[in-house]
């Protein structure tokens, strides 16, 4: 960045489709999302490309491979180069989004510059050439090197074409730890309402990337108004306060520290955003001043069934994010052998491990509880070794016969042994190894507990 030509590196293979195009006499530029991340200095997911050839022209130019026209209404056509998807899109303008889904419809260009500026933000509307030189029209370059979201033209006419495009703003914020710009942001407090009539499938995408992004606390304090729209039970929890010497934060702060710290995957931090939102409707107060907040986790896990349903998420992440909201106040007060099998038992091997996240973000949210990190390595720890102990007779790594070999006669104290084995293999003092069992074996042997 900086003065004079900025660069980026364009892949090998990127170059020849673009230079395929160029010899077929059409104009063909990497553009968006490829051209902000390697600007940043990170390597782009996908290499998404613009021209101005139509996509039945694009077809042609690239008849040796395998081409779909996937939105060839929309002038895209999905070119299979060297074994590589590129998507490539005709240079197009779009009118009109009346219903806020889809745009009524889109004409080809002929240049550049206008499908530049049909883009979103200012640091998703750069394009570079083959050789990599960049071309920035509306100052995403200075933008990127700021750290700013900003619309493309005027904000309140951006967002009132197509809503959605404030979800992705604070997305994109959230992701590269990026401020909105001053006038972008005041235009999203003002329309923020219209992303109610966006189609929940459009907005689960960008929700669930906000929640998954780095600076996503700082984001959804600023931007609750945003949040409230799309999740109105979460109004309730803000500035809610909660009387209780266990919690420094009022819910809405714990719960953004709690997002905060759960590793950033879909279900935790979807988990995480709701784990307590059944918590204002489930407050009392005891006659100390204590709050309390009896049952909140259950009343919290029907509400965000029914949020996650309203916001078409799929079963598996409704299911799955409504069980860790439910269970999310188990707790192992001691972390023992058997309290973790009844656990394994309950939930399944990874479900105790999403708890365990669980647990631990929800306890370095709380601001008090000491020791969240080091509790959860230590119940992972524990996980592992009773996961890898065996449950039951037949998972044991020694059996009957081997006893025999070791010159146990056949009878009852087969049995007898090998059910003592099996109980130092489940509290953890005899490791579920042919060696270590048959050394037991051999100690029990000897001791003539089990006399021969
Ligand atoms: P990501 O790495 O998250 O995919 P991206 O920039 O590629 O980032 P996409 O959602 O894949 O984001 O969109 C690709 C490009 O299309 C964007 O960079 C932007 O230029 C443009 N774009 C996408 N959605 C919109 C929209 N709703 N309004 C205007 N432009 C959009
Ligand atoms: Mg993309």
């Amino acid at each position: 960045m900086g003065a004079g030509v900025s660069r980026i590196e364009i892949p090998g293979q990127v170059q020849a489709v673009l230079r395929r195009l160029n010899a077929a006499g059409y104009t063909g530029y990497a553009v968006g999302g490829c051209v902000r991340d390697s600007l940043r200095g990170q390597t782009p997911a996908d290499w998404d490309i613009c021209t101005d050839a139509e996509p039945e022209r694009t077809a042609e130019v690239f008849s040796d491979c395998r081409t779909v026209l996937t939105g060839a209404r929309y002038g895209t056509v999905t070119v299979i180069f060297e074994g590589t998807p590129y998507e490539i899109t005709t240079f197009r303008a779009e009118h009109g989004y009346t219903d806020s889904r889809h745009p009524d419809g889109v004409s080809f260009l002929r240049s550049l510059g206008g499908d530049l500026a049909r883009r979103d933000f200012t640091v998703n509307a750069m394009a570079a050439y083959a050789d990599g030189r960049v071309i920035d029209r509306f100052g995403g370059l200075e933008d990127l090197r700021w750290g700013l979201i900003r619309c493309v033209g005027d904000p309140a006419q951006r967002f009132t074409e197509d809503a959605l495009r404030m979800l992705r703003a604070l997305r994109f914020a959230a992701r590269f730890g990026f401020a909105v710009a001053p006038e972008t942001e005041e235009a999203i407090h003002a329309l923020c309402g219209r992303l109610q009539a966006v189609a929940p499938e459009r907005l689960r995408k960008e929700l669930s990337g906000l929640f998954c992004g780095e600076a996503v606390r700082s984001v959804a304090e600023r931007f609750s108004d945003v949040l409230c729209v799309l999740i109105p039970e979460l109004s309730a929890c803000i500035g809610f306060r909660q009387w209780n010497y266990h919690h420094k934060y009022d819910v809405w702060e714990h719960t953004l520290r709690a997002v905060e710290a759960a590793p950033p995957t879909e279900v935790l931090r979807l988990a995480m955003l709701l784990h307590d939102v059944g918590k204002p409707a489930a407050f009392t107060m005891d006659k100390q001043l204590v709050g309390h907040f009896y049952g909140h986790a259950v009343i919290g896990a029907a509400m965000t069934e029914t949020i996650l349903r309203r916001l078409r998420y799929d079963r598996r992440t409704t299911e799955l994010v409504t069980l860790l909201v439910r269970e999310h106040g188990f707790y192992l007060m001691e972390d023992t052998p058997k309290r973790m099998r009844k656990l394994l038992s309950q939930f399944g091997e990874e479900n105790v491990r999403l708890l365990l996240q669980v647990r631990r973000a929800d306890g370095i949210a709380t601001g008090t509880a000491e020791g969240a990190a080091e509790k959860t390595a230590m119940a992972e720890q524990l996980l592992e070794s009773v996961s890898a102990q065996c449950v039951s007779l037949p998972q044991m790594e020694l059996n009957g016969n081997d006893l025999i070999r070791l010159g146990v006669p056949q009878g009852p104290q087969i049995g007898a042994i090998l059910r003592a084995l099996l109980d130092a293999v489940l509290d953890g003092s005899v490791k579920n190894e042919r060696g270590a069992l048959e050394h037991a074996a051999r100690e029990m042997i000897d001791k003539s507990e089990y006399s021969l």
